[in-house]
C-alpha cells in the first residue's frame, strides 16, 4: 500500500484557500479541515482498493492453488461430501478473517481514531467485528448450502433458481432487517420528540406515504458521523435518523434530511433496487456457470455433480462480478440520491437549510466536499456534497 502517498496535502490549487478567486460553492469548512478531509478521502479511497485487491488475490490463491488439495485431504477424513463442502466454507471463511483483519483493524479502527471519527473504545470495536463477522458466516453458510442444494438437486438451471431464490431472500430480509438485524448493532428507539415527529408526520403524510414511525438511531456510541437512514419494505417501512444528527442539526436541516429519506419511499427506491438486484443476480450466477464449465472442462462439466472443490472458484468469480459492479451500482444510486435531494428541496422549500444541512455533514463526517473523480466513480453512492449543494442553485 503506497502510505506516502496518501498523506499529503492536496496539489491541486483550486484546494488552496487563497488562490485569487473563491471557489464555487464555498463551504464553511476552515481550510485546515478542508485537508484533513482530502487526507482523510484519500486513505477511503486507498484502504477500499486494498481491501477490494486483498479480496481478489485472496479467493484466487485459495480457488487455484489451495482447494484441490484441501478437498482431496477433506475425503479422506470426513464421509459427506456436505461435510467436506461445511469443512471448506470453514477453512476459506476462517482464512480470510486471519488475513483480511489487519487492514480492517487499520481502516476501521486506527484511521477513523486518527481523524477523530470513531468513538469506539478497541474492545468496542473488537466485540462489533466479531458480531458483523459471526453474521457474515451465518449467512455464508446458508448461501453455500442453498447453491450446492440447487447445483445437485436442479443441475443445469441452477442459475435461474438460485438468482430467483436470492430474490425472495432480498425482499424477506428487506423486511426483516430494520426488525432484527439494525438493533443487534445499533440501539434503536422511537423518536421522542413531539413538534419533530409532529413535522415529519405531516410530511410524511402530505407525500401520501404511510411509514411505520421514525427511530432516533443511537450511533454515537461508535462514530461522530452523522447520518440518516431508511429501511425496510411494505409494514416495516420507516425512518431513522442518527443521534449524531439529532442532537446536532436544527429542526429545520432535520426536516430537509427527512424529506430526502422519504424521498427514497416516494420514488421506490428499495424494490428498484431489489429489481436490479434480481438481474444482477441473475447475470452473476450464468457467469459463475459458465466459468465454472471453462475451469471444470466442458465435457465433463455437470452440476449436478458439481465437485466441493469449485466453491472458491464460485466465490471468486462472485467476488470479481460484483467488485465490476460497484461503479455501475453507484451510478445508480447517485442518480437515486439527486432525484431525493430535489425532492427535499421542492417538498421542504427550505433551500437555506437544506445548504446548512450539508455543509454540516460535510464538517462532521470529515467529507471531501469535492472529492477526486476516480473516487467519486470507483466508490461513492452519494453524490460529492459541493455538487449536492451546487442542486440548490
Ligand atoms: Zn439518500
Amino acid at each position: 500500500m503506497a502510505d506516502a502517498t496518501i498523506v499529503q496535502p492536496p496539489d491541486n490549487p483550486q484546494d488552496q484557500p487563497q488562490s485569487g478567486e473563491p471557489p464555487p460553492e464555498p463551504t464553511e469548512m476552515s481550510p485546515t479541515e478542508l485537508v484533513e478531509a482530502k487526507q482523510y478521502g484519500r486513505w477511503q479511497l486507498w484502504l477500499d482498493l486494498a481491501d477490494a485487491a486483498l479480496d481478489v488475490v485472496y479467493l484466487s490463491v485459495f480457488a487455484l492453488l489451495v482447494a484441490v488439495p484441501l478437498d482431496a485431504w477433506l475425503a479422506h477424513r470426513l464421509p459427506s461430501d456436505l461435510l467436506r463442502l461445511l469443512a471448506l466454507y470453514g477453512a476459506m471463511i476462517g482464512l480470510h478473517e486471519c488475513v483480511s483483519f489487519p487492514l480492517a483493524w487499520f481502516s476501521g479502527y486506527t484511521v477513523e481514531h486518527r481523524f477523530g471519527l470513531s468513538r469506539q473504545s478497541f474492545a468496542g470495536w473488537l466485540y462489533r467485528h466479531a458480531k458483523r463477522f459471526a453474521l457474515a458466516v451465518v449467512f455464508g453458510t446458508v448461501m453455500v448450502l442453498a447453491l450446492y442444494a440447487l447445483f445437485w438437486h436442479v443441475g443445469a438451471w441452477w442459475w435461474l433458481a438460485a438468482a430467483v431464490a436470492f430474490f425472495l431472500v432480498s425482499v424477506v430480509l428487506g423486511q426483516l432487517a430494520p426488525v432484527l438485524i439494525l438493533p443487534l448493532f445499533y440501539k434503536i428507539e422511537k423518536l421522542e420528540h413531539e413538534e419533530l415527529a409532529a413535522r415529519v408526520g405531516a410530511l410524511a403524510r402530505e407525500s401520501g406515504l404511510s411509514i411505520e414511525g421514525v427511530y432516533r438511531m443511537v450511533l454515537s456510541d461508535e462514530t461522530a458521523k452523522a447520518n440518516a437512514m431508511l429501511a425496510g419494505l411494505g409494514r416495516t417501512r420507516r425512518v431513522l435518523l442518527g443521534d449524531t444528527l439529532l442532537d446536532r442539526f436544527t429542526l429545520d436541516e432535520i426536516e430537509v434530511v427527512f424529506a430526502h429519506e422519504i424521498g427514497h419511499h416516494v420514488y421506490r427506491h428499495i424494490p428498484k433496487l431489489m429489481a436490479v438486484g434480481f438481474l444482477y443476480s441473475l447475470a452473476g450466477f450464468w457467469l459463475c456457470d459458465r466459468a465454472l464449465a471453462v475451469w471444470i472442462g466442458p465435457a465433463v462439466y455437470d452440476p449436478h455433480t458439481m465437485p466441493v472443490y469449485a466453491m472458491p472458484m464460485l466465490m471468486l468469480v462472485l467476488a470479481v462480478f460484483s467488485l465490476v459492479l460497484v461503479p455501475l451500482q453507484n451510478v445508480m444510486s447517485r442518480r437515486f440520491e439527486r432525484q431525493c435531494d430535489r425532492f427535499a428541496l421542492t417538498r421542504t422549500g427550505l433551500r437555506d437549510a437544506y445548504v446548512s444541512a450539508f455543509r454540516k455533514l460535510s464538517k462532521l463526517n470529515k467529507d471531501d466536499p469535492d472529492p477526486p473523480r476516480l473516487a467519486v466513480i470507483l466508490f461513492h453512492s452519494h453524490p460529492p456534497i459541493a455538487e449536492r449543494i451546487a442542486a440548490a442553485g
